[in-house]
């Protein structure tokens, strides 16, 4: 049986927070009742597509999921456990804010399958938690931190954010100090991205100043430092893990193209999905998705949008783009395993040049981003991307790249 990882997305927030570009707001809660259900009638009617699939991993994201009550998200477990193949190990995530959970429905959670947690705290500091505009304060985390513990959840991530406004070394090191001592197993430290449209990009003269891209980088230094001495492993970018607790789900996107490559499915709002080398996303238009799957009879019309197959170059892409991310790396045997040609033919020149600068390093089979690599990483991994690549050099291995000709 081939294996597959399940997204499942819920887009329900208690409110918007300030820098919040995701597909979430408020809704009530005869909303998110009547949503819970058309996510059933979805995951059930598209069961036979998965047959032959294996459920290793299943991750609840939202938005806040556990905005939803405990008896919904155990429903609809329960759909994709009658439904589908699902592994007896498999890592289910559910993720979580302060302020929207008691140990009842902890206690439920853990019941129904839900055996990781991942909290969004963000910061230990409560005034850099109201100018992000989030529902809890630091204290509010800790009471949610301790149930879930009594609640018996061996398995926790807390998501971080540096780079805040107003925030200076002193705080986010007093952020993961705070967090450290509470031994989560995983810790995701990201730095905070102002996107356009959000109410931060829109009043921004309005906050206090944001940390430069040198302080940026100190801070991502810091962590990396930090995290270390304290236990925890640096596998991706943005990621560090105590030893055997790095998050499957989310390796099955850093390792699609590889090796690893596993499916994964994606149900709900504008979840993405790709199987058998096929791209899609579901739309984001909740009447839409609602009008799908009003009821029972198979009679909703087609959510999906974007569908793409994916071509050899999307592949080879994916390998280097998404592999290096992990710090691991890639494999060059992989590679030609996967492809027929050598990683060198391909990407020669690119490997070349990022070697040269200090950015990539080779070490026996594998290559992967140095410690200065990381720190600039979105300027080298978009070298792997085929706008950029040599365009000759790609052609000859691959079937084109339509997306982007
Ligand atoms: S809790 Fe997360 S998804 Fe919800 S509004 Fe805040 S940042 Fe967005």
């Amino acid at each position: 049986m081939r294996s597959i990882g399940v997204y499942i997305h819920i887009p329900f927030c208690v409110r918007k927070c300030a820098y919040c570009d995701f597909l979430s707001g408020p809704a009530p809660k005869e909303r998110r009742q009547a949503y819970a259900a058309a996510l059933r009638r979805e995951i059930a009617r598209e069961a036979a597509r998965y047959a032959g699939y294996e459920v290793h991993t299943i991750f609840l994201g939202g938005g806040t999921p556990s905005i939803l009550e405990a008896g919904e998200a155990a429903g609809i477990l329960e759909c994709l456990d009658r439904y589908y193949h699902i592994q007896k190990k498999a890592e289910i995530t559910m993720e979580m804010n302060p302020g929207t959970v008691d140990g009842d429905k902890l206690t439920g959670l853990k019941s129904s399958g839900v055996n990781r947690l991942s909290m969004g705290l963000q910061s230990a500091d409560n005034a850099e938690l109201k100018l992000l505009g989030r529902i809890h304060t630091y204290e509010d985390f800790l009471q949610t931190y301790r149930l879930a513990r009594e609640a018996g959840f061996a398995n926790i991530n807390v998501d971080l954010m540096s780079a805040l406004p107003g925030q200076d070394m002193d705080s986010w090191v007093g952020t993961l100090e705070k967090v450290t001592a509470l031994q989560p197993e995983h810790i995701s430290a990201y730095s905070l991205i102002i996107e356009e449209g959000t109410h931060l990009h829109d009043r921004l003269d309005e906050y206090p100043p944001v940390p430069d891209e040198d302080e940026d980088r100190r801070m991502y230094q810091a962590t990396r430092q930090i995290l270390a001495e304290k236990g925890y492993q640096r596998y991706e970018i943005s990621n560090y893990a105590k030893a055997g607790y790095a998050c499957r789900h989310n390796c099955i996107y850093w390792q699609r193209g590889t090796g690893h490559t596993v499916d994964y499915a994606g149900f709900g709002l504008g979840a993405s999905s790709m199987v058998d080398n096929v791209r899609w996303k579901n739309t984001d238009d909740m009447e839409r998705y609602f009008s799908a799957f009003v009821d029972d009879a198979d009679i909703g019309q087609d959510v999906k949008e974007d569908v793409q197959k994916l071509s050899r170059v999307d592949h080879m892409e994916e390998f280097m783009f998404l592999g290096l991310r992990m710090t691991d790396g890639v494999s060059r045997l992989e590679f030609t395993d996967t492809f027929g040609v050598g990683i060198d033919d391909v990407y020669g020149e690119i490997l070349r040049k990022w070697e040269k600068a200090g950015m990539l390093i080779r070490s026996g089979d594998r290559i992967r981003l140095t410690d200065a690599g990381i720190d600039v990483s979105n300027v080298v991994l978009a070298d792997f991307l085929c706008t950029r690549a040599p365009r000759g050099r790609l052609s000859a291995y691959a079937d084109g790249c339509p997306a982007r000709e």
